[in-house]
């Protein structure tokens, strides 16, 4: 999760389009504030390519790999793991840069739909392990499912926890939305870890089937909520963002 520069860049979005949409969108209706129970039923999951263009994200210093690279290869990985069960829209295809508050408008036109923005982590060099992102009431049941989908392939006891954050990928959205990490770029040893496409493909397909047993089951066995908290969008100007 590295800061991003905010030029104002004009982006084309890109679609791909796999399967029908549902007409029977779990999401309810929508809620400026997402307080509300976690989505069930929904037909389209949006899949963002962290990063991109310009803006590289992290990269790491011992495979030389970038993180918009790897964001786009999982993000493809995704779609394909999801295969014809839902619509999946690519916020991009290809190695361009997307602001961030352009990605979050595209996201709103799909009121039925989920976001997952994917991403790859830096930090200090004995940090490793994935991370989700959340700070809407209504992504948490899914940022539980997706993190413990995550954690399963860590080749160790990893320490890192879900973390509720209030950034612009997490917060602006109108509907459910998280930011994933798949695990730290800085980090020796994860980093390799990562570097290996079949890894790339388990996170995918793990992912796959956490969305899967969302959209099957809602919240249900996602254990409490968290409180409501009232808080105005994240903006540029916001210390941290992704
Ligand atoms: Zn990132």
């Amino acid at each position: 999760m590295t800061d991003l520069k905010f030029a104002p860049i004009a982006c084309a979005f890109l679609m791909v389009c796999c399967a029908p949409v549902s007409p029977s969108g779990g999401s309810g209706k929508l809620d400026y504030w997402g307080n509300r129970p976690g989505p069930q039923g929904f037909g389209t999951v949006i899949i963002d390519a962290g990063h991109g263009g310009h803006d590289s994200g992290a990269v790491s210093r011992h495979t030389g790999q970038r993180e918009k690279d790897l964001t786009l290869d999982l993000a493809k990985r995704l779609q394909s793991e999801l295969g014809s069960s839902f619509r999946t829209v690519m916020v991009r295809t290809d190695d361009r840069f997307v602001d961030l508050d352009d990605r979050v408008t595209f996201a709103n036109r799909y009121p039925d739909a989920i976001l997952v923005s994917l991403h790859f982590n830096s930090g200090a060099p004995g940090t490793r392990g994935p991370e989700t992102y959340y700070w809407r009431v209504d992504s948490h049941g899914l940022a539980v499912r997706c993190h413990s989908a995550m954690k399963s392939l860590a080749s160790d006891s990893s320490s890192r926890k879900m973390v509720r954050r209030r950034l612009r990928l997490t917060r602006n959205p109108e509907i459910p939305c998280l930011l994933l990490e798949g695990g730290y770029l800085s980090n020796s040893a994860e980093s390799r870890t990562i570097s290996s496409s079949e890894y790339r493909q388990k996170l995918a397909r793990n992912i796959a089937s956490a969305i899967r047993a969302q959209a099957a089951s809602g919240d249900n066995g996602t254990g409490p909520k968290p409180p409501f908290i009232k808080s105005p969008p994240s903006r540029p100007t916001d210390a941290a963002d992704s």
